[in-house]
C-alpha cells in the first residue's frame, strides 16, 4: 500500500484522534485537505474531513483499513490554515478533533450530506432614510427600536442582521417602509465589489495614531506573523487605528477577521466597520439563523467577503488570504467559552495569525496580564495610545470614602440607603446642565442577601450553594445560577425571626435615584432589564437620544459605548467584585473600574468620575483613581509570580459534577490518585491542588468538585492530560468531568 493511497480523516463522532482510511482509485485526484467526506464509521456512516495524506501504520497493527466512501463536495470547505488551527485547539483544549471541526462550521456543513449553495447571493439591506428616529415612532416601539439599530450600525444593514437583533423586525421594516422612513435594496454579493463609502472617515489622525497605523502599515506590508498590543486610553481612538490596519490589509489583496466581545452591546462599532467597507464586512453574531451562516461561511470561503466582524466564534471564520487580525477588548471575559470546546478566543486569534502568517493586534486601554507579560518578554511590541481623541482630558476621578460620607438619612423605603451626599450633588448637578449620568454597580436585584436578623441565617436556593436575591419588580427571591424564582419567605425558616434585605442591586438603586431626584429621568440596564435584544437596543438607543438623564446598569454599561452626553460615572461600590475568592478579582475590579470609568466625557465636555467604596486602600481602587495602569499591572503581577498564579503558571482545571455528593467525590479522589501516578517527573514542575470540593459547592442540585494542575509551561502540563482524557471513558457517566486548559474562572 503506497502512502498516498492513505488518508488522514476525522470522523464527525466524540472520539479522540485522527483516523487512517484507503483512498479508493475511483476518488484519487479528487481529494483536497478539507474536504467533507462520508467515510464508514463503526457500523454505520459517518460524515468526515480530510485532512490530508496519513502514513502506513506499524505492521503490528495490522487492521484492515476501510475505503472512503464518497466526496461531499469539490471545494473544501475548510481553509489549510483553519484546518491547522482547529487542530491546534483539539490537542490544547483535548477535546475531539471532529467535534472541534463540526463546532466550528456553520450546521449546513455539518451533516454527511453534498454540498449545497447558500442561495441566492442576493441579500436585501435595508437602509435608513432618516437621520434619526422621528417624533411620531414614539408609540410605535418596535419600529423605533428596528430604526434606531439600522441608524446606530450606520443606516444601512442586512435585513437579516437587523431581524436577528430584533425579532420580528423583518415586519417592522416593511411598516416603516411604508411610513418612508426606510427603503429595502437588494444587492448581488460579486466577488471584489466594494462600495466607495468611507463615511466618516477622519482626514487627521491624531500623532500617536499615525505612529500606531504606520508601524501597523509596515507590518502589513511585509506580510508573514507579527503580533502588536495595541494599548489605549479609552476614547484614545483605537478603533480608527484598527480601520486603517483592514485598509492596509485590502490593499494587499488580503483579509481580515475581526474580533469584538459583544455586538448588541455596541453595535457603532460594527456600523463604523460597515459604513468604511459595505458589503465586504460579514458581521457574525450569535443569533445567526443556520441559511445565514452558511451563507457567509461561503462568502468568506469564496473570497468574495474579504472582512468578518464577529464574536468569539468568529475565530473560526474561513477569512480567505487573511492578512491580518484584531481583537478588540483582548481582556473581556466574554472572550472565553465556558462549555464544550473550552477555548479562549483571544488565545487562538494570536495561534491563527501564526498559522496564517498575519499580523494580529489585540487592543485595550486594559490589556490582560496574560497579554502584557508577552510584551514584557517581547513577544509581542506595544503600541500606545496615551491620550484621547482632540486633547479631551481624562476624566477626573475622586474617591468617596463611605465610611466617612455616610449617606442620608433614609426616607420612605426601608432599607438604608446607598448614595452618599457628594454623589448626589453631582447627579443633580449634572443632570441640572442637561447632560448625562451613569451609574455603575455590578450586582442585579433589588438585595442580594437576606438575613434573619435573630439567629443570622441566610436564605439560600435549595438546588445552589448560593444565597436568593430578592427582585422587587418580580417579588421574588431568585437563583443567579440555576434561575429559579421562589416566593419570598415571611419569616425565617429556622428560627421564624424577621428576615432583612442586605446587599445592594441595581434595582435599588434605580429606585433610590428616583426618590432622591425626583426629576431625573431613570432607566437600568442589565440582564433583567434587557430581556430581549429589543428592549436592549431600544434603551441604548433612548440613552443616546437623551431621553434618560441616569442609567444605571452592570458590566453592561461598562462596555465600549460612545455616549459623548455623559458627563459623569458613578461607581456604587467600588468593592464588590473583591471578595469573590478567584486570583483574578483584582484585576477584573480593575477593567471594570477603568472601563466604565472610560465612559465619561467622551464628548466635547470634560468627564468626572466618583467612585463609592469601603475599601479606598485596596490596590485595583487606588491605582484606578491615579489613571496608574502600569502601577496596577506591575504590582499584581509581582504578587502573581510569588503565588504562581497565571501567566507566570498555565494552568487546567478538571471539573466534576454529579447527582450523588458521595460518587461525585470518590470519582474526584479517583482522578485524583490517577493524576498523582501519572505525575511527570517532579523537574517539568506539574503541581496539583485538590481534590477539592468547588466554592460554589452545588449548582441546580448537582455537587461540584475540582482538581486544578499548575505547571510553568504548557508543554509540561500536555503529556499528562492527554493520559486524563483518556482516562475519562472509563468515568461512570453519571458523574461529568470537564477538562478546562487555561480556566477563566475560578469558582
Ligand atoms: P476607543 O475605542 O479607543 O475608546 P474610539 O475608537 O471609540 O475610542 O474613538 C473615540 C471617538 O473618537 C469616536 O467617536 C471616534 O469616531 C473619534 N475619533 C477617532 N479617531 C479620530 C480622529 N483621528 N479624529 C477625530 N475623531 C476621531
Ligand atoms: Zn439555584
Amino acid at each position: 500500500m503506497s502512502p498516498s493511497n492513505l488518508a488522514s480523516v476525522a470522523v464527525g463522532r466524540p472520539v479522540r484522534g485522527e483516523f487512517t482510511y484507503v483512498v479508493p482509485d475511483g476518488l484519487s485526484g479528487r481529494l483536497s485537505p478539507g474536504q467533507r467526506i462520508l467515510v464508514p464509521f463503526g457500523r454505520s456512516m459517518s460524515l468526515g474531513f480530510f485532512l490530508g495524506p496519513a502514513t502506513p501504520p506499524p505492521e503490528s497493527e495490522s487492521v484492515k483499513l476501510k475505503p472512503i466512501m464518497k466526496v461531499l463536495e469539490d471545494s473544501p470547505s475548510l481553509p489549510p490554515d483553519l484546518i491547522a488551527l482547529l487542530r491546534f485547539a483539539a490537542e490544547h483544549y483535548r477535546y475531539p478533533l471532529g467535534e472541534v471541526i463540526k463546532s466550528a462550521l456553520p450546521p449546513g456543513l455539518t451533516k454527511a450530506e453534498e454540498e449545497k449553495q447558500a442561495k441566492p447571493d442576493v441579500q436585501e439591506f435595508a437602509v435608513a432614510l432618516v437621520p434619526e428616529a422621528p417624533a411620531v415612532l414614539r408609540r410605535a416601539p418596535a419600529q423605533s427600536a428596528a430604526l434606531a439599530y439600522l441608524l446606530a450600525v450606520g443606516g444601512r444593514a442586512p435585513i437579516e442582521e437587523v431581524a436577528h437583533a430584533i425579532p420580528g423586525a423583518r415586519e417592522t421594516l416593511r411598516k416603516l417602509v411604508d411610513r418612508g422612513f426606510v427603503r429595502i435594496e437588494e444587492e448581488v454579493i460579486a466577488p471584489g465589489v466594494k462600495e466607495g463609502l468611507a463615511q466618516g472617515r477622519p482626514d487627521q489622525l491624531t500623532p500617536e495614531q499615525a505612529a500606531a497605523v504606520t508601524e501597523l502599515h509596515t507590518a502589513v506590508d511585509l506580510g508573514g506573523f507579527q503580533p502588536f498590543l495595541l494599548h489605549g486610553v479609552t476614547g484614545s481612538g483605537k478603533t480608527e487605528v484598527y480601520l486603517r490596519a483592514v485598509e492596509r490589509a485590502l490593499e494587499h489583496g488580503k483579509g481580515s477577521l475581526v474580533l469584538v466581545p459583544e455586538i448588541a452591546l455596541t453595535p457603532q462599532l460594527v456600523g463604523r466597520f460597515r459604513s468604511r467597507f459595505g458589503a465586504d464586512v460579514a458581521v457574525l453574531h450569535s443569533a445567526l439563523k443556520d441559511r445565514e451562516r452558511l451563507f457567509h461561511w461561503q462568502a468568506l470561503r469564496k473570497g468574495s467577503v474579504r472582512i468578518a466582524v464577529g464574536v468569539r466564534s468568529a475565530v473560526f471564520a474561513p477569512v480567505e488570504n487573511l492578512g491580518l487580525v484584531v481583537v478588540d477588548e483582548e481582556h473581556d471575559p466574554s472572550f472565553k467559552q465556558e462549555d464544550k470546546l473550552r477555548y479562549q478566543a483571544r488565545d487562538l486569534a494570536v495561534v491563527r495569525a501564526k498559522q496564517a502568517g498575519a499580523v494580529v493586534v489585540l487592543g485595550s486601554a486594559t490589556p490582560s496580564l496574560e497579554t502584557l507579560e508577552n510584551t514584557r518578554r517581547g513577544r509581542y511590541r506595544k503600541l500606545e495610545l496615551k491620550n484621547r481623541v482632540d486633547d479631551r482630558p481624562m476624566p477626573t476621578i475622586q474617591l468617596v470614602d463611605l465610611r466617612q460620607e455616610r449617606p442620608r438619612e433614609p426616607l420612605a423605603q426601608e432599607e438604608a440607603p446607598i448614595l452618599s451626599p457628594p454623589l448626589l450633588d453631582a447627579m443633580a448637578e449634572t443632570i441640572g446642565r442637561g447632560q448625562q449620568v451613569i451609574l455603575f454597580l455590578n450586582r442585579r436585584g433589588h438585595s442580594t442577601f437576606l438575613i434573619c436578623e435573630v439567629c443570622g441565617t441566610s436564605v439560600k436556593c435549595s438546588e445552589c450553594d448560593v444565597c436568593l436575591t430578592y427582585h422587587r419588580s418580580q417579588n421574588r427571591l431568585v437563583c443567579h445560577y440555576c434561575g429559579v424564582a421562589h416566593p419570598v419567605p415571611e419569616h425565617c425558616r429556622e428560627c421564624t425571626g424577621p428576615l432583612l434585605k442586605m446587599g445592594i442591586g441595581t434595582e435599588r438603586v434605580e429606585a433610590e435615584v428616583a426618590e432622591r431626584i425626583p426629576q431625573a429621568r431613570v432607566a437600568r440596564l442589565d440582564r433583567d432589564s434587557a430581556t430581549s435584544a429589543e428592549r436592549l437596543t431600544e434603551l441604548l438607543a433612548s440613552f443616546a437620544r437623551r431621553e434618560i438623564d441616569v442609567l444605571v446598569g452592570t458590566q453592561m454599561v461598562a462596555k465600549g459605548h460612545d455616549f459623548p452626553g455623559v458627563t459623569l460615572v458613578c461607581v456604587v461600590m467600588a468593592d464588590t467584585s473583591l471578595a469573590i475568592p478567584d486570583f483574578r478579582a483584582s484585576e477584573r475590579t480593575f477593567h471594570l473600574l477603568t472601563q466604565v470609568a472610560g465612559r465619561a466625557g467622551r464628548g466635547k465636555d470634560p468627564g468626572r468620575v466618583l467612585v463609592q467604596t469601603y475599601n479606598p486602600d485596596a490596590e485595583p481602587v487606588k491605582r484606578m483613581l491615579a489613571h496608574d495602569f502600569d502601577g496596577f499591572a506591575e504590582g499584581e503581577l509581582g504578587r502573581r509570580k510569588v503565588l504562581a498564579w497565571p501567566p507566570y503558571t498555565r494552568m487546567a482545571a478538571v471539573r466534576l459534577e454529579g447527582e450523588s455528593a458521595e460518587q461525585t467525590a470518590s470519582v474526584a479522589r479517583l482522578l485524583g490518585d490517577f493524576i498523582g501516578r501519572n505525575m511527570p517527573p517532579a523537574s517539568w514542575g506539574v503541581r496539583l491542588l485538590g481534590p477539592a470540593i468547588a466554592p460554589i459547592s452545588r449548582i441546580r442540585g448537582r455537587t461540584r468538585w475540582q482538581l486544578l494542575l499548575k505547571a510553568p509551561t504548557h508543554a509540561a502540563l500536555a503529556p499528562l492530560l492527554a493520559r486524563l482524557e483518556a482516562k475519562l471513558v472509563d468515568i461512570p457517566s453519571a458523574v461529568r468531568v470537564t477538562i478546562d486548559v487555561d480556566p477563566a474562572a475560578m469558582l
